[in-house]
């Protein structure tokens, strides 16, 4: 057809038998009648070759990490290290040898130990730091509860709002660069958002706040979807979900740099460590690299655009954040799996609730999002390598027929 959107179908075209082969690899995807699971954002699906691997490891090799004389648990160790230096590794880690890489249960668990361990060493009094209140509350509610701890020690920090740009849901980066100052030490930043699907300019986040200040990127949303260096995004700490990233549940990790100042010490997994969570995380991604992290964030990329382009016709939705068709899509409006709207009249539940009714799973509520966030929920479709451009026609055929 003529109206085909433009770009995307090459795409699909090119890529099609790559992504056909990949998506055969995720049994619970196997059943032709099943909803198509369109909520990747929350969660990501599992290859076959993580759940052999967590199974093997399981059936062959289960032991403590780090505490034994015998070969499952030297084996498991391994394992575990193994695991550190390929996140290290996917990162573009340009000084392996100093940084450090902490196994946590998720993003929240990893942001929480920066919130906890690192910041009370180094902030002062009159000290600032920069909070997103408009992202996830796990990027969000770590730095309150650490002001209020200091506050109790006597040291006042105070927290300045990320300005947004909420037509793009980018940052402002101008109004950043006119926030910060010379007490301005560590800013949270989250690399694409979880509600507007934006990638957000995190080099103009370096030049907003100059090389001085610490910065903590919450990649929840782009590990697995997009190639993260940070050695291209200089950032100092790097959290994110394993989860998401096609490993078990409970698993995430928080990456460091070596920061100036005291010594970081990440505290955690001093106890028994989820090492079957660190072998699936590792066999996944191992996965994601022989897929190929290019053609995984080309393939959502367009799907996202597809929906988008389809929305930007349908007069009773409205999309939030950047409002990508293919006429208007630019380099600096870079949209990622992530499409979130709302309906004129329906609620977001409503809306849920009949998509699922037509075989589709998808988010609706607010997102966990900040208390600067959307205050009325929305409706939030979120891609992984699996999906369609099929699956999205479906479901924009679905919500054309709701006007
Ligand atoms: N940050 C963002 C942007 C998220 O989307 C999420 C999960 O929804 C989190 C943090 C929390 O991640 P986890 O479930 O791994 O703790």
């Amino acid at each position: 057809p003529t109206d085909e959107p433009r770009g995307t179908e090459a795409t699909f075209r090119e890529l099609r038998s790559w992504q056909q082969r990949l998506r055969a690899q995720f049994p619970i995807l196997a059943d032709p009648d099943q909803a198509a699971y369109l909520d990747n954002a929350a969660t990501s699906q599992k290859p076959q070759a993580v759940l052999d691997a967590t199974t093997a490891y399981l059936s062959t090799t289960n032991a403590n990490a780090g505490r034994g004389s015998y070969t499952w648990a030297n084996r498991t160790t391994e394992l575990v290290e193994r695991t550190r230096d390929r996140i290290k590794n996917m990162l573009d880690d340009p000084s392996p040898e100093s940084s450090h890489v902490l196994l946590t249960s998720g993003a929240t668990e990893a942001l929480r130990t920066v919130a906890r361990d690192w910041l009370p060493l180094h902030l002062r009094d009159g000290d600032e730091i920069v909070v997103p209140f408009a992202d996830h509350q796990a990027n969000i509610l770590p730095w309150q509860e650490t002001q209020d701890l200091l506050a109790r020690q006597g040291v006042r920090v105070r927290l300045r709002p990320m300005p947004y740009q909420l037509s793009s849901g980018d940052y402002d980066h101008r109004a950043l660069a006119a926030a910060v100052g010379p007490r301005t030490r560590f800013v949270a930043v989250t690399h694409v958002h979880h509600v507007y699907g934006a990638d957000m300019n995190i080099h103009r986040i370096r030049q907003a706040v100059g090389p001085d200040a610490v910065i903590c990127l919450d990649a929840s949303q782009s590990i697995g979807h997009q190639p993260v260096s940070v050695t291209d995004l200089d950032v100092d700490f790097v959290a994110f979900s394993g989860h998401k990233a096609l490993a078990l549940p409970g698993t995430g990790a928080l990456w460091s740099r070596q920061v100036r100042g005291p010594r970081f010490r990440p505290q955690g997994w001093s106890g028994t460590p989820n090492t079957a969570g660190a072998v699936s995380l590792l066999a996944a991604l191992d996965w994601l690299h022989d897929a190929g992290i290019d053609r995984i964030e080309r393939w959502t990329t367009a799907l996202a655009l597809r929906l988008t382009d389809a929305l930007s016709r349908l007069d009773a939705f409205h999309v939030l954040g950047c409002q990508l068709s293919l006429d208007t899509a630019s380099a600096t409006q870079r949209r990622q799996s992530i499409v979130t709207f709302r309906h004129r009249s329906l609620t977001s539940s409503d809306l849920g609730f009949v998509l699922f009714s037509h075989g589709f799973m998808v988010r609706s509520d607010n997102h966990c999002q900040g208390s600067a966030g959307e205050k009325t929920g929305s409706v939030r479709v979120s891609t992984h390598v699996y999906n369609t451009p099929e699956e999205i026609d479906r479901l924009v055929g679905v919500l054309a027929s709701l006007g």
